[in-house]
């Protein structure tokens, strides 16, 4: 495995940063997940996009030129020789001496890895998974990808206990924001797609939009609207949504059923549809 660290393609095992990067000292930093699917990046100008805004967000400048990230984001994928695979991005603010305040003159890391994978079990896409809810305990810029994922990593071992795949964050106010690293989806009993509103509360999934605009072409009536933990035990169907899990059914949510317990026609639509969109057949 061959790894990116500011300039240079390194051997995955030797691939390090500096102890007072500030993305290691203060989880200064951003990241994104690419999707590689026969070869393919998935929604690549998308995570791009939102890579930016990121950086953005955080007065981070960027390492290097997106077009120049491209470039490497493609040699990561080719030295490793990778068709299905995770491509992971991390960008942090850089070396400086310890202290809370921005570096004056920051020279942003740059750390790409990729990681070969299965993405999910046949099982489990034709069974789906189950998923708990938590209680969201995270901080109010969702918006922003950043590595500072404490209460996500968190969130998912509550669920791993529970023998569940995912863990459904939930707001005090008793609405699911999302799970610990993919968007959640209900379908009512109407047969509305509904998934929460891109806003500070939530990550707004690359996936999730591509999904958005999937349903609409197919016509599939959907609302970004919040919704209830109560609502999604009565829903027809439930998924999540991310890179790594494109449209991945729910059927059990803390213990109970969803619709009849096994995955629904809208999930495996869309996933189909998604599939088609990124050019590649299902890998799972
Ligand atoms: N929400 C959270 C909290 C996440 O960590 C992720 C995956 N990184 C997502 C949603 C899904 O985003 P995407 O579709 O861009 O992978």
């Amino acid at each position: 495995r061959i790894a990116y660290v500011n300039g240079r393609y390194v051997p995955h095992g030797e691939a390090s940063v500096h102890v007072e990067d500030r993305g290691f000292q203060f989880a200064d930093g951003v990241y994104e997940v690419v999707t590689v699917v026969g070869g393919k990046l998935a929604d690549e100008e998308g995570h791009l996009a939102r890579l930016g805004r990121s950086l953005g967000e955080l007065q981070i400048p960027w390492p290097v030129k997106p077009a120049v990230l491209k470039v490497i984001m493609r040699e990561v994928v080719r030295r490793n020789g990778a068709q299905n695979a995770l491509l992971y991005i991390q960008v942090n603010r850089g070396v400086a001496p310890r202290d809370f305040r921005f570096p004056a003159n920051p020279r942003p890391s740059l750390v790409l890895t990729c990681r070969r994978t299965k993405f999910q079990t046949a099982r489990q896409l034709a069974e789906g998974v189950p998923c708990v809810t938590v209680p969201d305990i995270r901080w109010l810029r969702r918006d922003i990808k950043s590595v500072a994922l404490l209460a996500q990593v968190l969130a998912k071992q509550k669920a791993v206990e529970a023998g569940a795949f995912e863990a459904w964050q939930v707001d005090p106010d008793g609405t699911v924001t999302e799970g610990s690293s993919s968007n959640a989806w209900i379908v009512t009993a109407d047969g509305v797609l509904v998934t929460r509103p891109a806003s500070n509360l939530i990550l707004n999934g690359i996936t999730r939009q591509s999904i958005l605009r999937l349903a609409g072409e197919l016509g599939i009536p959907f609302e970004e609207r919040p919704f209830t933990v109560e609502e999604a035990y009565a829903a027809r169907e439930a998924f999540i949504s991310s890179a790594s899990t494109f449209a991945l059914p729910v059927t059990r949510l803390d213990g109970r059923s969803i619709g009849d317990g096994t995955p629904g026609p809208l999930c495996r639509k869309l996933r189909q549809a998604y599939m088609e969109y990124v050019g590649s057949p299902d890998p799972v």
